[in-house]
């Protein structure tokens, strides 16, 4: 399973936007169509996340987006007791991986790791990624979060 509804965080956190210039809308977007996508340079091949207007390795402006398999690895975590937000106040903890795609040019991003809060976390772990969808938010939006690989199997057995 690799869509969910119902969401990891509580209600009333800031929705997620674009920047006013929509450097980053193309993301957005794409995981709002259940895509995940990350910019590859046309020219130089090299792939960049979070998204920038140039190239960091041939500064050539506008690099392409590509789709890539929204699975990972865990490059690092935390467990996150204290609430950084009000919406978050009595929630904790909750968990934070930041997430390399070994297959997209090794870029890392930053999700939640779904299931038991309190479960023990393993760096280098497989990760799959699961579309988590607001529809009903104004605007619409959706989250990328992330499950074990082996808990995906399970699911989908
Ligand atoms: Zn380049």
């Amino acid at each position: 399973m690799t869509h969910s509804t119902n969401p990891y965080l509580p209600a009333g956190l800031p929705i997620p936007v674009s920047e006013p210039d929509g450097l980053s809308e193309p993301y957005w977007a794409g995981l709002r169509a259940g895509r995940l996508l990350v910019q590859r340079c046309a020219h130089c091949g090299t792939w960049q996340f979070a998204p920038e207007w140039i190239c960091h390795g041939c500064h050539a402006f506008d690099p392409a987006w590509v789709e890539v398999a929204p699975k990972g690895l865990i490059y690092s975590w935390e467990r996150i007791w204290h609430p950084a937000h009000s919406a978050l106040k009595d929630h904790g903890p909750y968990l934070a991986v930041l997430v390399e795609l070994p297959h997209a040019g090794h870029v890392r991003m930053v999700g939640n790791l779904l299931g038991d809060p309190t479960q023990a976390v393993t760096i280098g772990a497989e990760l799959q990624g699961v579309y988590e969808h607001h529809p009903d938010a104004s605007p619409a939006y959706s989250l990328l979060q992330w499950r074990l690989a082996d808990a995906a199997d399970a699911a989908n057995r």
